[in-house]
C-alpha cells in the first residue's frame, strides 16, 4: 500500500497508522473504510469537542468499523447503533440533547471523481476497477465528496430502556424482554438458524 503514503491524516492519525489499524481490526483495507474515516472526521469536526456523542450507521458495510476504530462508540457499549437502511451515511449526535450531524457520500459531488463514482454506484464490474486509482481519488477528494446536515434525534429513541421487564418464552423457555410480545422474536422466525 506504498502508493497511499502521504501527509493525509484521519482524525489526527497519520494515514499509514489508520491503514494498519484497519487491517488489524477489519481484516483488509476496504475502500469504504478509507471513506468512512473521512466521514467520521468530518462529522467530529462539526460537533463541539466537549460533547459526549452516540452514533448511528445507516449501513452495516464498513462504516460501523470506521466508527468503532475512530470514536469511543462501539456496538457493545451501545453508543453505536446500526439501522441498516442501506445508505452510506453516519450520524453522530449529543447523547443527551439528540442534536448532531449526519454525513453521507453525495453522488452529486462525484462528477470529477470517476473511480469513486464507479465504485459507489457499481457502474462497472469489480475486475475493471482500479483499486489504486480509487484509493488515490479518495485521498485527494477527502471530505469534498461528503454531504453534511444537522439532525435532531427523536426523544423516544434517546430514552434508554435498561430496566425493561423480562419474560420466559413459552416456546423455547429462554428469557427475553417482555415488550417483544407473547413469544421471543427467535421463536417468531427472526433467526436464520434452528437449534
Ligand atoms: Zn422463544
Amino acid at each position: 500500500m506504498d502508493t497511499l503514503k502521504s501527509d493525509v491524516t484521519i482524525c489526527g492519525r497519520p494515514i499509514d497508522d489508520y491503514i494498519k489499524q484497519v487491517v488489524d481490526f477489519h481484516g483488509s483495507f476496504a475502500p469504504g473504510m478509507l471513506l468512512g474515516g473521512f466521514m467520521v472526521e468530518h462529522a467530529r469536526r462539526n460537533l463541539s469537542p466537549e460533547i459526549l456523542f452516540d452514533s448511528i450507521c445507516e449501513t452495516s458495510h464498513c462504516l460501523p468499523d470506521a466508527v468503532q476504530l475512530l470514536t469511543p462508540c462501539s456496538i457493545g457499549n451501545g453508543w453505536l447503533k446500526i439501522i441498516d437502511v442501506g445508505r452510506f451515511a453516519i450520524a453522530l449526535y449529543d447523547k443527551h440533547s439528540g442534536n448532531g450531524v449526519r454525513v453521507h457520500l453525495d453522488h452529486r459531488r462525484l462528477e470529477s471523481w470517476g473511480e469513486i463514482k464507479s465504485w459507489f454506484l457499481r457502474l462497472k464490474p469489480k475486475h475493471e476497477q482500479s483499486r489504486e486509482r480509487l484509493m488515490d481519488e479518495m485521498l485527494r477528494a477527502g471530505v469534498s465528496v461528503l454531504g453534511i446536515a444537522r439532525i435532531s434525534i427523536q426523544k423516544e429513541f434517546l430514552e434508554h430502556r435498561h430496566g425493561a421487564p423480562i419474560a420466559l418464552c413459552p416456546a423455547c423457555g429462554e428469557a427475553y424482554p417482555s415488550e417483544h410480545g407473547a413469544r421471543c422474536r427467535a421463536c417468531l422466525g427472526a433467526l436464520p438458524y434452528k437449534v
